[in-house]
Formats: structure tokens, C-alpha cells, sequence
């Protein structure tokens, strides 16, 4: 059997950061496995690829969450990348960090070392930042590049202006000092293409000899030695391949995602005994707080006919569609360029005192009702809003023993109060943002959620019926003192109650964030590299409060 120092599971966001710091040191050994594929396929590596990549089941795991008691009876669908650079890949591309706040919240919980002024210098020293910002926020020569939206749309001008008529500033950078404002977005593309945490990380780190990467290798088992990880179990080939085992002589390191790390601890025996025992699956190790406290933005999208000027719905369409491919093959810009969304804008709902608790994204585009991902034919403009720090929790569990069972995901969207208010405060924000002074010249009328939809209650009932995950799950095996029962890893992100296995990604979150989570993701396996190696943490930034 082969032994590595080290043996990762799953190469996404935060797998390909780790591999690329833990490889570092030439004499030790990184294996990383991945159930999907190479990340060869073009539509990954184009930017407006999103939009097939979102459906393609080569490398998207297209799982579906269960209808929650705020969806309408609906099952919402979740991507999840499945290749090399994992949800990175597949991913909208946009680059936001999130809040102080929300880091020391994390400390505060009792996670030493997560506070804001702890993770900026990691932020920092991943990042490449091409454009504006400060010294003290932004790295200018790490490896991650992150650039702003360079497609200046006048409608996106006219909402920006519509919401500095409503009293929202322009902010030049919502990943420096203050995120409040409005402002095009920030996106890791780099002269047309996507920037993945495989671009990034992974594919450098592949050239060094003491890197091995095995594609198709779908983990279904950490193997253990009393309370000891010592390795891993994979089919090689996925289902109906042939079993290989790997053996990590220091740790395992489960970098599968929000909804497969617990599902993978789970098929390994660690995780509530009592859903273990109702699959028939020996207890390892108790730990209730597996797959436990899932928290994800939930959106619905305000969308408006448009007159009198072209939007995306319209270009993308015969012949305007060839001249933008001809654009992007000779100067990497144009359509194809563009990300899913334009602009954003963070504010204030007004029903909780801490800061900024919307975000709202502009796009000059609508999309088929039910058919997510895909432009509609009519010119129409979109403004989807979120509450950020959503309070309802829902899990991930197995739903059989079988490690190609998609597991349970019930998201559990707006069962908490506050979230319900927050959710219509934003609907009510996005049609203010709409029907705006600056965009009247182009604002035909109110499409959904509809001129007749007023109330606070109609307002919800709209959100029920239309509302989306913004893929952004999290909190699944979250980080916390090991007598908080619903902590899964210690804040060393090791398993609490287990030796030589961590998990590092965006699972580990103890509480949602007011940003997408890809930086943070990344973030997070940058300290965690440091933790693995021994080393000392990066000095902490040094912050005016
Ligand atoms: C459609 C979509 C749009 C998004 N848009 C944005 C955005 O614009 N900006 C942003 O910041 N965030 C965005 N996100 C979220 C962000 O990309 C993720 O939060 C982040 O990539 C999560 O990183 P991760 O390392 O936790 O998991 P992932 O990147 O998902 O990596 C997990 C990896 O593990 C592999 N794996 C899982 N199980 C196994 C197994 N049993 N054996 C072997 N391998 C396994 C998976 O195939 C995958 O490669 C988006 C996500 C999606 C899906």
C-alpha cells in the first residue's frame, strides 16, 4: 500500500490551497484525491461557461436539496464543482470577503487566532490584487489574481447611480476597510479567464515531484486505527471501480466540501449515533455536530422589463453572439467575459443594528423562471438580495450507506424570524433600487415579484415561491471548543475526540459570513496549511478599531 505524509480528500477551493503550501516542503509527500475529472473542459475556463458548467454532471456533483418548510413545496437544485479546483471551477467568480465582524464573531466564539485582524494577513498573501485598494487590506504578489468587472454598462452605471440617489455611496473597494456601498464587482478572472483555486495553487504545485494527484478517485471510507486516521479508501474510477487504498503516516485532511466531508465522516462512522446505527453503520466515534447547522443565503430575484437599450438577454442571441466570441478570442473581453453578476451593493435592512445585513447583485440580464442559469429572451434586468448573516440552520446527512447515495441536505431557508423580515426588507430595497430615477429611462415595469405583491406577508410569499440558493453553503462541521455540542473540529480544525485527521473548508465555518465564500474558503486552507506545518501564525494586522 502506498504512504504519503499526507493524504487530502477532494481538490477544491481549499484542497488546492493546502496542497500547494503543505508541498512546499520538498521532502514531504501530498497525495490529493478527487472524484471528478481534469479540469480540461473550455466552458470551465470561460468565464460565461458558467452558465453550462452550472448543469454539466461531468464535474458538477447537481445535487438537490430537500423542499423546506419555506420553499413552496420546491426542491431547490445545489451545484457543487466536481473536478480539479472544485466549486472554484464551476463558480461565479466573484471575489468578497466578508466583514470584520464576521471573523470576530468566530473568535468570539471561542476560536483563538480567527479574529479579523488574525486572518487578514492570509487574505492578503494568497491575493494579486490588480486595481484599486489598500495596502493594508489587498496583497499585490500572491498568486490568486483578483480584478475588477471591466465591462462598463450603462445600465449598471444607472443602478449604481439609482443607488447613490438612494443615499448608498460608491465604495472603490467593499474588501478594504468598509464593505457598505456599491460598486462593480470584484472577480478572480485574469485577462478573460477564470482564475480557479486549481490555476492558482494546484497546477503549480502539480510540477513538484512530491505532488500526486489522482483524478477519478472517489473517496468512500477514512480508514481508522483505534481513534488514529491513518488513511483513506477510494474507488478508482468512481462506482464499480476498483478499490485502492492510501496511507497518510501523518494526517488525512478531508477538504470535500459543505455537503461531502459530513457525509464522508458519517460513511466512516463518525457523526450521531443514532443516524449512524439507523444506516447500519458501525459508530467510530460520536460526534453529534456532524453535518449539523448548515446555514446558506437565500435569494429571490427582482426582475424588470427592460426599453430602450440592449441587455445580455439580447446579445447573447444569432448573430450578436458570433461578434462577441470573435471579441473574446482576439481581446479576452466582451460577453463572454462577464461574470453572472455586475455589481454589487451591500446596506442595511434596517431591522438589526449590526453592520451592513444585505447584499444586493445587479445584473443587465433575466434569466428563465425555474430554468436557473439560463438567459430569458425578453430584455430584462435582475437585482437578487440576501440577508447575510442568515440565523436558520438546517444539516447534511447521509441518506443510505451507500457512498454514492447524494446525501440529505435540508437548508432549512427562512424558518428563523429575523431571516423572514431581513429577506423582505431586501425585496423591498431591490425595488426601490429598480425603479430608481437614474434607470427610468430604461425601466419598462415590475416584473416579478409584480406590481400587485405589497404586503409584508405577499412580499414573503413571492420569496417562498421564487427564491434560490446563492450557493453558498456552509457550517456543516463547524469549529468550536469541544465542549460546545455542536462543534465538530477544534480551532486546529482537528476532529475534535480523533487523531491525524482535520477537515479544512468551507464546512468549518461556525457561522455564515456576509460574503460568498470562496476567498474565505481559501483563507481558511491557508491558515490551516501554517497549523499542519508547525509554523508560527502570521502576525496579526495591526487595525485602527
Ligand atoms: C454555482 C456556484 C457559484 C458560486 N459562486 C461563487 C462566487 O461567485 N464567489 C464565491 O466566493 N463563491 C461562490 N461559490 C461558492 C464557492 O465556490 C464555494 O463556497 C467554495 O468553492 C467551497 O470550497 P470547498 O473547498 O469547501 O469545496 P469545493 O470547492 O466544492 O471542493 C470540494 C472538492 O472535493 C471533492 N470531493 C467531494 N467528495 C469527494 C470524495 N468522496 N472523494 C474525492 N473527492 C471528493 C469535490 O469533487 C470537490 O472537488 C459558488 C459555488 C457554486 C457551486
Amino acid at each position: 500500500m502506498e504512504t504519503f505524509d499526507y493524504v487530502i480528500i477532494g481538490s477544491g477551493s481549499a484542497g488546492s490551497v493546502l496542497t500547494n503550501r503543505l508541498s512546499e516542503d520538498a521532502g514531504t509527500t501530498v497525495c490529493v484525491l478527487e472524484a471528478g475529472p481534469r479540469d480540461w473542459h473550455p466552458y470551465i475556463h470561460l468565464p460565461a461557461g458558467f452558465i453550462k458548467t452550472f448543469h454539466m454532471k461531468s464535474i458538477n456533483w447537481a445535487y438537490q436539496q430537500e423542499p423546506g418548510p419555506y420553499t413552496g413545496g420546491r426542491s431547490i437544485y445545489a451545484p457543487r464543482g466536481k473536478t480539479l479546483g472544485g466549486s472554484s471551477s464551476i463558480n461565479g467568480h466573484i471575489y468578497n470577503r466578508g466583514q470584520r465582524q464576521d471573523f470576530n464573531t468566530w473568535a468570539q466564539m471561542g476560536n483563538r487566532g480567527w479574529g479579523y485582524a488574525d486572518i487578514l494577513p492570509y487574505f492578503r498573501r494568497m491575493e494579486r490584487r490588480v486595481g484599486e485598494g489598500e495596502d493594508t487590506y489587498r496583497g499585490r504578489d500572491g498568486s490568486l489574481t483578483v480584478t475588477t468587472m471591466d465591462w462598463k454598462d450603462p445600465l449598471c452605471e444607472a443602478f449604481m447611480e439609482g443607488a447613490v440617489s438612494l443615499g448608498i455611496p460608491k465604495n472603490p473597494d467593499y474588501n478594504g476597510a468598509i464593505q457598505e456601498g456599491v460598486s462593480y464587482c470584484q472577480r478572480t478572472i485574469e485577462k478573460g479567464l477564470r482564475m480557479s483555486a486549481a490555476k492558482a495553487f494546484l497546477h503549480p504545485a502539480r510540477k513538484r515531484p512530491n505532488v500526486h494527484v489522482r483524478t477519478h478517485a472517489h473517496a468512500t471510507n477514512i480508514i481508522f486505527e483505534g481513534k488514529r486516521a491513518v488513511g483513506v479508501r477510494y474507488l478508482k474510477g468512481g462506482r464499480g471501480g476498483t478499490p485502492v487504498e492510501v496511507r497518510a503516516s501523518k494526517e488525512v485532511i478531508l477538504s470535500g466540501g459543505t455537503y461531502n466531508s459530513p457525509q464522508l465522516l458519517q460513511l466512516s462512522g463518525v457523526g450521531s449515533p443514532e443516524l449512524l446505527k439507523s444506516h447500519g453503520i458501525e459508530v467510530r466515534h460520536a460526534l453529534p455536530g456532524v453535518g449539523e447547522g448548515l446555514q446558506d443565503h437565500y435569494a429571490p430575484r427582482s426582475v424588470a422589463r427592460v426599453k430602450n437599450i440592449r441587455t445580455i438577454n439580447e446579445l447573447r442571441q444569432g448573430w450578436h453572439l458570433w461578434v462577441e466570441a470573435l471579441k473574446w478570442a482576439t481581446t479576452r473581453r466582451g460577453l463572454l467575459s462577464l461574470s453572472p453578476t455586475m455589481v454589487y451593493c451591500f446596506w442595511h435592512s434596517g431591522e438589526t443594528t449590526e453592520s451592513s445585513d444585505l447584499q444586493l447583485t445587479f445584473t443587465p440580464a433575466s434569466y428563465k423562471e425555474g430554468v436557473q442559469g439560463q438567459l430569458e429572451d425578453e430584455p430584462g434586468m435582475t437585482v437578487a438580495s440576501w440577508q447575510q448573516r442568515p440565523e436558520s440552520r438546517g444539516y447534511v446527512r447521509i441518506r443510505s450507506a451507500d457512498p454514492f447515495a447524494p446525501p440529505i441536505i435540508q437548508t432549512n431557508y427562512l424558518t428563523a424570524e429575523l431571516d423572514r423580515r431581513v429577506v423582505v426588507a431586501g425585496m423591498k430595497l431591490a425595488r426601490r433600487l429598480l425603479s430608481s430615477a437614474p434607470l427610468a429611462p430604461y425601466y419598462a415595469y415590475e416584473d416579478f415579484p409584480g406590481p400587485k405583491v405589497q404586503s409584508d406577508e405577499e412580499l414573503l410569499a413571492a420569496a417562498t415561491e421564487r427564491g434560490t440558493t446563492t450557493f453558498h453553503p456552509g457550517c456543516t462541521c463547524r469549529m468550536g471548543p469541544a465542549e460546545s455540542s455542536w462543534a465538530v473540529v477544534d480551532d486546529q480544525l482537528r476532529v475534535h475526540g480523533l487523531q491525524g485527521l482535520r477537515v479544512v473548508d468551507a464546512s468549518i465555518m461556525p457561522r455564515m459570513i456576509s460574503a460568498n465564500l470562496n476567498a474565505s474558503t481559501m483563507m481558511i486552507a491557508d491558515k490551516a496549511s501554517d497549523m499542519i506545518r508547525g509554523k508560527a501564525p502570521m502576525e496579526a494586522v495591526k487595525l485602527a478599531s
